[in-house]
């Protein structure tokens, strides 16, 4: 049953919010943008942990054993908040060979891994074929690790470098799918969604595919039965109604595939997660930021319909505002209330730090994210935190739930409430506080954390 809005209801009378956070009304963009503005955060957190506890109750709150595999990072796009892609012909440019990458899944399963999650750069190089045998090979050598793969502009990659069947884009994107769906692959992670409004993405995401062609994949994908995840990058060139429209446009499409596949075996989008720009070694990050307390340009274009046009400020697109802690929690928060058909809200810790990321466990998080090897991508653009299982059990359980282990469908795998818990095993915490990510290229010793999306 769809759940109804009531656009003339004051939003910020309680019983309005507890209808929110009960899931018996449906925020409309105007209510999200202006409890955006003017809701005190820890009071926006409350109604957010209220949601929170409604969806996933007071005691568990989890994380995933997987590996995060940057298979490529040759890319034909140029995304100017990035800072992993490469040229095929620079130095530092790689392709992980099947070995390499069946050798990184073979290390994850030893350590209790249940799943990879794998996504690199457009790569004209690889053909469908490639893909295709790697997921066969994956399939058939780790039957038991779940293959949680290409993120929508990799999809899209396939379709415009190769010559792929269907009459449009959407039967292309459903030839694509099938091909991989059939060799192993089992959901797709949200990559690439940055922020869908035209004004912003043309200006950030040069060669990507759409916001439209990205929620068409994951639509397609829903279809044939496999579950995605949606995220949001903001912080950076985007007004706040840019970012509620994302979150509605998100909420819309979710409506859509539960309508049309959800009595017929089909996906949905299970998990959203959210982070701020990280500006270190990307284009993107040397705009200047916007400091002198004047209109936002960003604000000034974007519009909650996504109609904003970059002709409407002089200034658009070459001021930065980036997101604080502040910032984040907020948008997360937000996120929890407007997205109430979706199951999972991800903490962003890797972005944001251990200490906000365990904060945004009262901020509507439900997740930790991932427990993984390595990272290649966030990294790249200077963020460096790393965290392992204990760590992660100790974070949730001192924000005061129990740590549970899950899988890709959010089955609960372990519940760590007895002496066994891998926190609870540490002796001396100090051991651990090797707290940096290392680089693809350094030996990676130390079992290290990121979130997947
Ligand atoms: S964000 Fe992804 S698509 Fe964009 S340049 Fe980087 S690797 Fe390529």
């Amino acid at each position: 049953m769809q759940i109804v809005s009531n656009p003339h209801a004051n939003i910020f009378d309680p019983a309005v919010l507890q209808d929110v956070a009960d899931g018996n009304l449906r925020m409309t963009p105007e209510q999200a943008e202006r409890l955006y503005h003017e809701m005190p955060l820890p009071e926006l957190g409350r109604w957010a942990d209220a949601r929170c506890r409604t969806l996933h109750g007071d005691h568990l709150r989890t994380y995933i054993v997987d590996r995060n595999i940057n298979y490529t990072n040759i890319c034909t796009a140029k995304c100017t908040f990035c800072a992993f892609r490469r040229d095929g012909h620079e130095d530092d440019a790689y392709t992980l060979s099947y070995d390499e990458l069946k050798q990184k899944v073979r290390e994850i399963v030893e350590l209790g891994g249940t799943q990879i999650l794998m996504q690199g750069g457009m790569n004209p190089e690889l053909p469908l074929s490639w893909y295709v045998e790697l997921l066969e090979q994956l399939r058939s050598e780790f039957p038991m690790v779940h293959l949680h793969a290409f993120s929508p502009p990799e999809i899209i990659e396939f379709i415009n470098f190769f010559d792929t069947p269907g009459k449009n884009t959407e039967e292309k994107i459903r030839y694509v799918l099938k091909e991989l769906q059939n060799a192993g692959l089992q959901s797709i992670p949200g990559g690439g969604g940055e922020i869908f409004a035209s004004a912003v993405r043309e200006k950030i995401g040069l060669g990507k595919c759409t916001g439209d062609v990205w929620l068409l994949v994951m639509r397609v994908a829903h279809e044939l039965g496999m579950n995605t995840s949606a995220t949001m990058m903001f912080g950076h060139i985007e007004g706040i109604a840019d970012r509620i429209h994302h979150l509605d446009q998100v909420r819309s499409w979710q409506d859509r595939s539960i309508q049309d596949f959800g009595l017929n075996g089909g996906g949905r989008y299970v998990s959203f997660i959210s982070w701020p720009f990280q500006p270190d070694n990307t284009p993107l990050g040397r705009l200047p930021e916007m400091t002198d307390g004047s209109a936002f340009p960003g604000d000034e274009v974007a519009k909650l319909d996504g109609s904003g046009h970059k002709s409407m400020h002089k200034d658009f697109g070459r001021r930065l505002r980036l997101a604080g802690s502040s910032s984040y929690l907020r948008t997360q928060a937000i996120s929890r209330l407007y997205l109430d058909n979706i199951y999972s809200i991800g903490s962003s810790w890797v972005t944001m730090g251990p200490a906000i990321g365990q904060t945004a466990l009262m901020y509507g998080a439900n997740d930790l994210g991932s427990v993984m090897l390595e990272e290649n991508v966030v990294s790249a653009a200077g963020t460096t935190w790393c965290l392992d299982e204990p760590k992660l059990c100790r974070m949730i359980r001192e924000a005061g739930f129990t740590p549970a282990k899950r899988d890709n469908a959010y089955n609960i795998l372990a519940i760590h409430n007895d002496e066994k818990a891998p926190d609870r095993q540490v002796k001396d915490w100090s051991l651990l506080n090797k707290d940096r990510l290392v680089s693809h290229n350094d030996s990676c010793e130390a079992v290290t954390l990121t979130v997947s999306s």
